[in-house]
């Protein structure tokens, strides 16, 4: 059976190009960075090589304002957790969105156990955040805002820039989850005015396993694990140099197709909104209709479950999510649409497919002709309907 794979927000195929360095740093350049010999040094500098190629895609003033972790969760608690405790002298308070990844969510209510306390602002039925509505959450004791880039789920890009410069008059720090967002748009901390930023390898055909954190010079930051020098002591541990090399080349490669990657997708995008929109009735889509991410398609259609369409869609060869990958299997109604207003029962209806490089738009125009069919099939089957 020929497969259709439309989940690229979960995570995306390698790109032979970033095979071929990771396959080069496994099997022969395989050193250790901190040995002093031939092998350290090339492992060191595949590296620097790499954190000079991120810092590249994202606009850092320096490559040393970039971390490499094991992912965007690490990346992530290591912003919020680090900037916690760096900062806990001079206040307790964090504020973060009700729609983030529950690797911002679960950090930020970790903190709350330890006494810590958070305000996690809404967002308007298109899944946006108000910048005013963050301003009035800010205190004297507010030390950090986290707030994502663009969202997992519908796709939608918040206000960050408006939400720094905001920040920035209160002299609170500002951290983004852009893990969605590198590789799909065009990224630039300085233009953002974010301090720190987290991505990830295999969100932008990279490795999973390998991330990165920008973090602004002179940001305050404690780390979460003890060990050796590795990455300015902040994260400690022998470096992952494939993953990291492979990082490198994936943003490499987004640097070089961005604009190209970015007209394709939103090319394709919306021949699968407007072909779903008019093939099938009672049908919403879900999040921002400008504001959102080239690949993001996600609907909610009336009357039935959201798994049980993916089901139908994976014995067509279709590969599609509803909610996020990470609480599919959970009969919960994901938090980022129930946030965004939606009932249980639209939530529950919700499906999303997230275009990649590697998608034509005959998948696109196959998924049009199947899900119809299935739609009807499930509908007459239910009894929401
Ligand atoms: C995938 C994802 C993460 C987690 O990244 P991992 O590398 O899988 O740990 C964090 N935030 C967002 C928005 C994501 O989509």
């Amino acid at each position: 059976m020929r497969r259709i794979y439309m989940d690229h927000s979960a995570t995306t195929p390698v790109h032979p190009r970033v095979a071929a360095v990771v396959n080069r740093f496994m099997l022969s350049d395989y050193g250790n960075a901190s040995s002093v010999h031939h092998f350290g040094k090339v492992a060191r500098e595949a590296l620097e090589d790499a954190r000079s190629q991120v810092a590249d895609l994202i606009g850092a003033d320096s490559p040393s304002e970039l971390l490499f972790t094991s992912g965007g969760t690490e990346s992530d608690n290591l912003a919020i957790k680090g900037v916690a405790y760096a900062r806990r002298d001079q206040g307790r308070h964090i504020i973060t969105s009700a729609i983030e990844h529950q690797a911002v969510l679960h950090a930020c209510d970790a903190l709350e156990a330890e006494g810590f306390e958070i305000t996690k602002v809404g967002v308007d039925g298109q899944g946006r955040l108000d910048p005013e509505a963050v301003r009035d959450a800010i205190r004297g004791d507010t030390i950090l805002i986290s707030i994502m880039l663009a969202n997992n789920e519908v796709g939608t890009l918040q206000p960050i820039e408006e939400i720094a410069a905001i920040a920035k008059e209160y002299d609170v720090l500002v951290h983004t989850d852009a893990v969605q967002a590198v590789g799909q748009i065009s990224v630039d901390v300085e233009a953002l005015g974010v301090d720190l930023m987290s991505l990830s390898g295999h969100k932008m055909y990279g490795p999973k396993g390998v991330g990165a954190l920008y973090v602004r010079r002179k940001t305050p930051l404690q780390p979460l694990q003890n060990g050796g020098h590795h990455e300015r002591r902040l994260r400690p541990g022998t470096e992952n140099v494939a993953g990291i090399a492979g990082m490198g080349e994936a943003c490499l490669l987004a640097k070089e197709e961005l604009a190209i990657r970015n007209q394709y997708l939103l090319r394709l995008r919306d021949r699968l909104i407007d072909g779903i929109m008019s093939e099938i009735p009672k049908v919403y889509l879900n999040g921002h209709p400008d504001h959102r991410l080239p690949n993001n398609v996600n609907v909610s259609i009336v009357g039935i479950e959201g798994e049980s369409i993916l089901l139908s869609l994976d014995m067509k060869g279709i590969a599609a999510s509803s909610g996020s990958a990470c609480t599919s299997g959970s009969l919960e109604a994901s938090h980022c649409l129930l946030a965004m207003g939606l009932t249980h029962e639209v939530a529950h209806g919700s499906v999303r497919f997230t275009l990649g490089r590697d998608n034509r738009q005959e998948d696109v125009d196959e998924v049009i002709r199947e899900l119809p069919a299935i739609v009807e099939r499930l509908r007459a089957m239910s009894p929401l309907s």
